[in-house]
């Protein structure tokens, strides 16, 4: 049974050692609200979910006012719940 099963070889995976900086920090912008449309697209993906701090490299109280911000805008139909292909 075991004999078909192969190790799975990694392709293309790179080491995640480049450390992002938070962009909101930079920019000195202390309050995100959710009316900033054009600020909040920038933090989701292409079919509208919120992408993750791992990967936006924000800091913790960023990105805890963005998400709360996406979802009032949400609520609001200022933005998407899910953008479908
Ligand atoms: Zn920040």
């Amino acid at each position: 049974m075991a004999v078909f099963q192969k190790k799975r070889v990694k392709k293309n995976k790179k080491p995640y050692n480049k450390k992002l900086s938070c962009s909101l920090c930079k920019n000195g912008i202390s309050n995100v609200s959710y009316l900033d449309i054009y600020r909040l697209k920038r933090f989701t993906s292409r079919k509208g979910k919120i992408i993750s701090r791992f990967k936006s490299g924000n800091c913790a109280k960023h990105q805890k006012q963005i998400s709360v911000a996406i979802k009032r805008a949400r609520v609001l139909s200022l933005m998407p719940y899910l953008i479908k292909d």
